[in-house]
């Protein structure tokens, strides 16, 4: 089986090229447990791929918690500070990213997470960011409106190339439900590498579902195989 040829590839950054969404899931466990309230995967299911403020109104409203968006979220932050230097490249994200780029695959990153967030993220994986023709990063971009599942961020991203490829020359990359609607919603094409816990049929919009990023063949896309 083969698919539409592409030219452009974008990817998500949490969950699939970093194992960050662990790190989001024991802060908001710290942080609740501070309330006396347990932070369920249902929960957590309901937050990937939204932005930081939105998920921060999700928890407080969802597990009523006695604390305004802004207090909440700075004692989330203290909870990254700790965490997120252990922060790891999920398997096969180093060889992709790098063949790609090795390639002259145009490669760009888009994250709904702020520029300030990424920084702290990938603070241990700054040489790894270097393969990215450029970084979107939404909640700090003024030109993305509306976070996943608006296409928003993908067509800012896929306008950032000088290339300017077309929608449906581009590839996207991603782990989440909401990530896989924004790129429909993009006409993108979308692979996705989801958390095995998300049900099937929540995912039957994606061109392809991957176990891991190891199991990806690049030239079922037209992009330079690996050697
Ligand atoms: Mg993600």
């Amino acid at each position: 089986m083969t698919f539409s040829k592409v030219t452009h590839v974008l990817f998500d950054l949490d969950g699939l090229l970093i194992d960050s969404e662990n790190f989001y899931t024991q802060a908001f466990t710290n942080v609740c447990g501070k309330y006396g309230k347990a932070f369920t995967w249902e929960l957590k299911k309901s937050l990937l791929g939204f932005q930081g403020h939105e998920c921060a109104e999700k928890i407080i409203k969802e597990l009523d918690l006695p604390v305004t968006k802004e207090d909440f979220m700075k004692q989330c932050q203290e909870e990254y500070e700790v965490l997120f230097p252990n922060v790891q490249l999920m398997p096969g994200a180093k060889k992709l990213v790098e063949h790609l780029k090795s390639k002259g695959v145009p490669i760009a990153l888009a994250t709904s997470s702020s520029e300030d967030s990424v920084n702290m993220k990938m603070q241990n994986h700054t040489a790894f960011l270097e393969n990215f023709h450029h970084l979107t990063m939404g909640s700090s971009d003024p030109d993305v409106k509306k976070g996943k599942p608006d296409p928003s961020i993908f067509l800012v991203c896929a306008s950032r190339f000088p290339e300017k490829p077309k929608p449906e020359e581009c590839l996207v990359f991603e782990d989440a439900v909401n990530g896989v609607k924004a790129a429909c919603a993009a006409n993108m094409l979308v692979v996705v590498v989801p958390d095995p816990r998300i049900e099937k049929e929540l995912l039957k919009d994606a061109t392809l579902v991957l176990r891991s990023l190891e199991e990806f063949q690049p030239e079922l896309f037209g992009l330079p195989p690996y050697e």
